[in-house]
């Protein structure tokens, strides 16, 4: 945990949140600003500011956030419907939060992908 962390303070309870999945090592949670009729977020409850160094220290993370997000769309309709997993790294990733997190999107169908930035 980071004290500095706003999704480090949100898995500990101190920002409130919509929780819509949760277990051991990951939390799913309703993005604020949704881009999608469905749009939350997945992260490992270890703090790790990018996906570059998640993968670099402990890629079992990623494999935790990615099962969850698995567990989460087969209980839900989202796998019949289908959906999208996005992760921002960086400047031009338009990242704004220093803990790796997972997008999930869809509900209704979704854009092109990465129309942006050419
Ligand atoms: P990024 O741009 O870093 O990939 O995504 C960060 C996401 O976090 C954005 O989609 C933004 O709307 C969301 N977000 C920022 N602050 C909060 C918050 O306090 N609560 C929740 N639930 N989402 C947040
Ligand atoms: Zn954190």
């Amino acid at each position: 945990m980071s004290d500095a962390c706003l999704f480090c303070k949100i898995f500990a309870g101190q920002i409130p949140t919509t929780k819509i999945y949760e277990d051991e090592k990951v939390l799913g949670f309703k993005d604020i600003n949704p881009l999608a009729a469905k749009h939350f977020l997945f992260i490992h409850k270890e703090h790790t500011p990018t996906f570059s160094q998640m993968m670099e220290i402990d890629p079992q993370q990623a494999l935790d956030v990615l099962k969850a997000i698995k567990k989460y769309v087969a209980d839900s309709k989202m796998e019949e419907e289908g959906f999208r997993i996005v992760v921002n790294q960086g400047h031009f990733g338009g990242q704004t939060v220093a803990h790796t997190h997972f997008h999930l999107l869809g509900g209704s169908p979704l854009g092109p992908f990465g129309e942006q930035g050419k």
